[in-house]
């Protein structure tokens, strides 16, 4: 397949991020598909949040629903068979050692884009989009800008494509981007990240709370939580 430039491939989770991420796409690119990664984590849920997400962003504009393409969900078995971490075991969500959460997956977002470029370069993308973040990023050193850009470049090589690998969120905290997507797609698209995308690291789909479900307890949601009661706050300001 040649490669398109104005294709793009979003690695879209089903979490906050990646759904304001796929709607940044949308804007950008003539035709955009998704890929998700079933790597036996304990918060699954997230990948049944998915279809029911796309569909209601394609619903949101005529023209996003034009471009939305293909779904890809790649299982990767390995990732949980080799990490002994919070998010694939049952172990405590704390601080470890190595001063990292145990929520952290060595290596994830690395395995994660490669397999997307791997994919990419089957469907003739010449983008990828990712939601990593450095701002309130947890610590995770696979989130940090510098190693997405030496991934880009690594994968530029290896395949010998150019392949662009954006992160919209890399400098924005969590507040921002409930503010983005007010931006990308007003209120409805902000009452679908709310309601439809997951963050909670336990998978709790029984709490709703102002900022969405979630088990209010864990990192991830003290994040949303958090993020939401600041982007209400910058709101009020304005
Ligand atoms: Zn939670």
């Amino acid at each position: 397949m040649t490669i398109s430039p104005d294709t793009a491939l979003v690695l879209f989770s089903g979490g906050q991020d990646s759904s304001v991420c796929l709607a940044w796409a949308l804007t950008r690119f003539t035709r955009v598909e998704t890929v998700g990664f079933d790597y036996g984590q304990r918060h699954a849920v997230e990948l049944d949040v998915r279809p029911r997400l796309r569909a209601g962003i394609a619903a949101l504009d005529a023209a996003w629903g034009s471009r939305l393409g293909d779904d890809h969900v790649i299982r990767i078995d390995a990732l949980a068979e080799i990490s002994e971490t919070a998010l694939t075991r049952d172990v405590a969500i704390e601080i470890a050692e190595n001063g990292l959460p145990t929520t952290f997956v060595p290596a994830r977002n690395l395995i994660f884009l490669s397999f997307a470029a791997a994919l990419a370069y089957r469907r003739g993308a010449a983008h990828l989009v990712a939601g990593m973040c450095e701002t309130d990023y947890s610590g995770y050193p696979d989130c940090r800008d510098e190693t997405i850009k030496a991934m880009q470049k690594a994968l530029t090589l290896g395949l010998d494509r150019d392949l662009a690998v954006h992160t919209p969120l890399m400098w924005i905290d969590k507040a921002a981007t409930f503010a983005i997507a007010e931006d990308l797609g007003g209120q409805g698209l902000l009452d679908l990240v709310i309601e439809d995308s997951h963050s909670c690291y336990l998978g709790d789909r029984t709490h709703r709370h102002d900022w969405g479900y979630g088990c209010g307890q864990c990192p991830a949601c003290r994040l949303r939580a958090q993020g939401y009661a600041t982007y209400i706050e910058r709101r009020r300001q304005t």
